[in-house]
C-alpha cells in the first residue's frame, strides 16, 4: 500500500517524495498483525491442550475484541499486564488449569512474535523491491522516493526500522544493491545516538548497511536549526529530508505548522554564482550588488510561477490534494482554488560554484584560505537574509538550496567558459562544484571538511548535504565510519552521507570492491561478457553505470579524491 500510494503521488506532480515518518507510519501495521497472529495462535494452543472445551476461533477473536472494546486493552508485542490480567480473567476458566493456561500464552506469545517479525520482514522486502521496479505514468521513470526513520522507540516502530535495513543490506535478487528508495536514518542523542539509548542498536545497525549499501544517509535532529522546532513526542515536527537534500520545516506563513508533513517544495531556481564573480573582476562589493540583483529577479520568477500553481484547484491534482495529502487539502472541495494552502510550501533560490567564485574573486576557494571561508559565509548568509526578509514581507516561505545541479554544473560552465575562456580554478573543469562544496579534487581531511561544511548547513534551509569519500570497504572498519557520522553529528551538520566504491559481479554475485579480479569467483572482466558493475552516488542517487551520464559528472566521480579519517 505505501508503495502505491508513492506511485499514485508521483502521477501528481514534478520532482520527488518522501515520507517523514517511515517508522511511526508503519508501526500501527505491525500491531494490527501481532493481534491477528496471537489471536489465531491462542486458539490454536487451546484446541490443541483443551479439545474439550469446544471453543472455536470466532468464540477466541470475540473474547480477545471484548477485552479490547470494554478496557482498550490488546494482545501487542509489549504485551502489558493489565491486559495479560484480562485475558486470564477470560481464557482461564475455558482451559481449566493453570499451568496448561500458562503454556497456551507462552506459546501464543512466541509464536505471534517470530511470525510478526517474518511478515513484517516480507513486506520490508517487497517495499523494496516494488520501489525499485515500479514505474510512475509521468515518463515512465521509477518514482524517486525517500524515507526517513530512526526515533520510533515503539517495540512495532523498532521492528519496521530493523527489518527495512536487513532487507536494504540483503540486496535485491542476487545481492544487488537497491537504488530506492532513499533512506535517511533520523540520529537523535537521547533515542539512538549513545550506547544507553532505546535504538542506538538500531544506529549501529544504519551504520553497518550503510557501509556496504551507500544508504542509509543520516540526518542531525539535533542540529541548532532542527532543534529548534523538535518537540518531544511530535514526529511531525523532526525534520526530515528528500532525497539528496531537500526539505521543508520552517513555516513563515503558518508558525502553527512549523511541521514536515504534508508539505513540500513548490519549485528552485538556481544562481551561477561563479558567472557573477567573474564579472565582477574582483570588486566584491559590485559581487554582493549583482548578486542582489539577480535575487530580486530569481524571486520574481518564483513568485510568477507560484501565481501559475496557485491558480489549479484540487481537481488538478486528484491524489496529492484530492486524498488529503497535501496540509489543508482536505479541507477543500474539487473545484476549490490551491492557492492559499499552497504557501505552506517553498519557494527556493539555488546557488551553484561557491568555491568556484571564491577563487574568482580572492584567487582561493574556502578549502584553501580563511578569508575565503569568512567570505563565503557572508556570499550564502548574505542570500538567506535577503531570502528571509522577503519572506516576512510577502508572508511567504522563500528558502535558500544548495543546489545539487545535475545538468547545470556543466550546462553552466560550458557557457561561461565559451564567454570567458578558461580560467585556472574557475573554468578549467568540466563543471561547476555542488552548492558549498569543497571542491571533489582538493586535498582535505574528512574532519576539516566536516567543519569547512557545516556552517553552511545553518545557513541553507531548503537543502543541504555534506558527502565524506572513504577509501577501502568501510565495512572492515565500522569504527570509523560511525566516527565519522559522530563527527558530522557534533558539527553541526544537517544531513550527510559517506561514499565508497560498492562493486559487484553479476556473474557469481560477489558484493564488494572488485579491482581487476572478482575475488568471489576469480574471473576478469575481460574473460567475459558482463562487466563489473560498479555502483556509484551522482547528485545523491545511486547509478550502477556512469555511461548514462553527461561529461560533466563523468569528470566530477574521476575527479574526487579520498578524505582521511585519521
Ligand atoms: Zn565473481
Amino acid at each position: 500500500l505505501a508503495c502505491i500510494a508513492i506511485q499514485s503521488n508521483q502521477n501528481d506532480q514534478h520532482g520527488g517524495q518522501s515520507i517523514p515518518n517511515f517508522d511511526y507510519g508503519l508501526a500501527p501495521g505491525v500491531a494490527k498483525t501481532y493481534k491477528k497472529i496471537y489471536t489465531a495462535n491462542l486458539y490454536r494452543a487451546i484446541s490443541l491442550l483443551v479439545p474439550e472445551s469446544g471453543i472455536t476461533r470466532e468464540d477466541i477473536k470475540k473474547k480477545i475484541s471484548d477485552i479490547e472494546k470494554s478496557y482498550g486493552l490488546f494482545p501487542s508485542l509489549e504485551m502489558s499486564t493489565e491486559y495479560k490480567e484480562k485475558e486470564k480473567e477470560v481464557i482461564l476458566p475455558i482451559v481449566g488449569d493453570e499451568d496448561i493456561y500458562k503454556k497456551i500464552q507462552s506459546f501464543a506469545t512466541n509464536l505471534a512474535l517470530e511470525e510478526t517479525e517474518k511478515e513484517t520482514a516480507q513486506a520490508m522486502e517487497g517495499l523494496v523491491h516494488n520501489l525499485n521496479t515500479m514505474h510512475s505514468r509521468a515518463g515512465a521513470q521509477t518514482p524517486f522516493s525517500s524515507i526517513n526513520y530512526g526515533t520510533d522507540t515503539s517495540a512495532e516502530g523498532r521492528m519496521v526500522i530493523r527489518n527495512v535495513l536487513l532487507a536494504t543490506e540483503a540486496g535485491l535478487g542476487n545481492g544487488e544493491t537497491p537504488i530506492f528508495p532513499i533512506h535517511i536514518f533520523k540520529v537523535k542523542e537521547g533515542v539512538n545516538y549513545n550506547p544507553e539509548d532505546p535504538n542506538y542498536d538500531l544506529f549501529k545497525l544504519a551504520c553497518r548497511v550503510s557501509a556496504k549499501r551507500l544508504f542509509p544517509n543520516f540526518s542531525f535532529l539535533d542540529a541548532p536549526f532542527n532543534k529548534t522546532y523538535y518537540k518531544e513526542g511530535h514526529p511531525e515536527t523532526e525534520v526530515a529530508y528528500m532525497g539528496c537534500r531537500t526539505r521543508v520545516l520552517g513555516n513563515t506563513y503558518d508558525k502553527n505548522n512549523e511541521i514536515t508533513y504534508g508539505r513540500g517544495n513548490l519549485s528552485f531556481t538556481s544562481i551561477n554564482l561563479p558567472r557573477i564573480a567573474i564579472n565582477s573582476n574582483g570588486n566584491v562589493e559590485w559581487f554582493f550588488e549583482e548578486l542582489e540583483r539577480k535575487m530580486e529577479l530569481v524571486t520574481k520568477q518564483l513568485l510568477d510561477r507560484f501565481q501559475i500553481q496557485a491558480s489549479k484547484t484540487v481537481r488538478n491534482y486528484p491524489f496529492l490534494m484530492g486524498q488529503g495529502i497535501w496540509i489543508g487539502s482536505d479541507k477543500l472541495s474539487i473545484d476549490d482554488k490551491i492557492g492559499e494552502i499552497l504557501k505552506n510550501g517553498t519557494l527556493s533560490v539555488g546557488f551553484i560554484g561557491l568555491a568556484e567564485a571564491l577563487v574568482a574573486l580572492t584567487g582561493s576557494h574556502h578549502g584553501q584560505t580563511v578569508e575565503s571561508r569568512n567570505l563565503g559565509l557572508e556570499i550564502v548568509g548574505f542570500m538567506r537574509d535577503y531570502l528571509d526578509r522577503l519572506s516576512q514581507e510577502k508572508q511567504l516561505n522563500f528558502t535558500l538550496l544548495a543546489t545539487p545541479a545535475e545538468g547545470l554544473s556543466g550546462r553552466f560552465l560550458r557557457i561561461d567558459r565559451k564567454k570567458y575562456g578558461i580560467i585556472p580554478g574557475v573554468t578549467d573543469r568540466d563543471y561547476y562544484t555542488n552548492g558549498f562544496h569543497i571542491p571533489v579534487y582538493f586535498p582535505v581531511s574528512a574532519y576539516e571538511k566536516i567543519q569547512i561544511e557545516a556552517p553552511y548547513h545553518a545557513l541553507t534551509n531548503a537543502g543541504h548535504i555534506t558527502y565524506v569519500e572513504l577509501d577501502g570497504d568501510p565495512n572492515k572498519n565500522l569504527q570509523a565510519f560511525e566516527q565519522v557520522i559522530r563527527t558530522m553529528k557534533e558539527s553541526g551538520i544537517g544531513y550527510g552521507s559517506v561514499n565508497h566504491p560498492v562493486d559487484r559481479d553479476p556473474v557469481c554475485g560477489y558484493n564488494g570492491i572488485i579491482d581487476d579480479e572478482c575475488p568471489g569467483c576469480g574471473r576478469k572482466e575481460k574473460d567475459g561478457p558482463y562487466k563489473f558493475e560498479r555502483i556509484r552516488r551522482i547528485t545523491g542517487y545511486l547509478v550502477g553505470t556512469l555511461d548514462r551520464f553527461n561529461d560533466a559528472k563523468r569528470a566530477e566521480v574521476a575527479d574526487r579524491v579520498k578524505h582521511n579519517v585519521q
